[in-house]
């Protein structure tokens, strides 16, 4: 719109006044500069300084811009938000530090069950999987799911022939084992909860969202789950509404946390809604949902989103969250603890 406008009065000005011709396209060119926005978070949890040794601090901030490095690269040459939040999801999943992809957290059996979900803000399309055991990048599934198929959600075997089907790249489970994952599950289930290495790594779930140089929002996010977690459960993750939602109108949003609640406060979709229905401004809105009725509700977790007008928000009422963002006025900045 603000393009719109700008353009048509440069339009009028050349028509009435030639002199101003080179003034206006600079005007013009000015106001075409590429306004694009991307945020990410690698979960939320009990993530304090005094856990975190400078070495892996250092590796995780590392991550997460690489992460950035690929969306923004795609959002700076015009690219759509939807291709941005996958590069930088993927990275994410292969990294073995996040609770995603290679690195997800093991079931109560010993085994890994992936979740991942993707929505356009433009289309209100959606994609998502859960219970997935082979598929290399989940994410990668999701987006399949919603632009190859007639359906938002597929489950463990009818998700993996659907991404065999596609094509969709497949590995043993044995690639998703983590040593320090297993070692973890082992901890929750002998419930040493006193394990300052198990309270630090509680969540881990990725996510982005974007927004485009065209004004469109996508958003996603994929997990292991929870240490621990019963076979066949599902958290928010998959859930479009609770991890995840964009909508051209208001906002995208990607949550990490306690799925539990966050699927019992529809998380994602009530912030957008707060939004639309109330006119809050999105800080208001994230607050409202993370800092209150799910403080209330004892829900761990945050949420990072982006809004209409491309400014980002990071909302988390755990002691941190992996996080990371850039625009096209920002450097790429990472963030682990509450105050950074
Ligand atoms: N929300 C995820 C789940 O409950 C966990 C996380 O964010 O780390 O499955």
């Amino acid at each position: 719109m603000f393009k719109k406008l700008i353009t048509m009065t440069a339009v009028a000005l050349i028509v009435s006044t030639p002199c101003l011709t080179a003034e206006v396209l600079d005007i013009k060119a000015e106001a075409k500069e590429k306004r694009y926005s991307l945020v990410i978070h690698g979960g939320a949890g009990t993530i304090l300084k005094k856990h975190i040794t400078p070495e892996i601090e250092k590796r995780i901030r590392g991550k997460l811009t690489k992460s950035l490095l690929a969306g923004e690269t795609i959002l700076k040459s015009g690219g759509s938000s939807l291709d941005a939040i996958v590069a930088s999801i993927k990275i994410l999943e292969d990294s073995p530090e996040f609770n995603a992809g290679h690195g997800a957290v093991f079931t109560s059996e010993g085994k890994n069950e992936l979740d991942a979900s993707i929505m356009d803000g433009r289309t209100l399309n959606a994609g998502s999987i859960a219970g997935v055991t082979t598929i290399k990048n989940p994410i990668t599934l999701a987006r399949a799911v919603m632009d190859k198929s007639r359906h938002v959600m597929f489950i463990g075997n009818g998700a993996e022939t659907f991404a065999r089907e596609q094509g969709i790249e497949t590995v043993d489970p044995s690639y998703f084992y983590v040593e320090r994952r297993y070692q973890q599950l082992l901890r929750a289930q002998g419930r040493d909860k006193s394990s300052a290495y198990f309270s630090d790594h509680r969540f881990g779930t990725v996510g982005a969202v974007a927004i485009d140089q065209e004004g469109n929002i996508a958003a996603g996010t994929s997990t292991g789950g929870m240490t621990n977690k019963r076979y066949g459960r599902v958290g928010d993750v998959p859930i479009i509404g609770a991890g995840t939602y964009a909508n051209n109108k208001s906002c995208g949003v990607s949550a990490t946390g306690h799925g539990e609640y966050f699927i019992r406060a529809t998380v994602a979709r009530s912030i957008c809604a707060l939004m639309e229905y109330k006119g809050l401004s999105l800080q208001e809105a994230a607050d409202a949902i993370v800092m209150e009725q799910l403080v209330e509700m004892k829900g761990d977790g945050g949420i990072i989103a982006v809004d209409k007008d491309g400014n980002i928000v990071y909302s988390f009422n755990s002691a941190g969250m992996y996080r990371g963002k850039v625009s096209q006025s920002e450097k790429p900045s990472t963030g682990i603890f509450k105050d950074n």
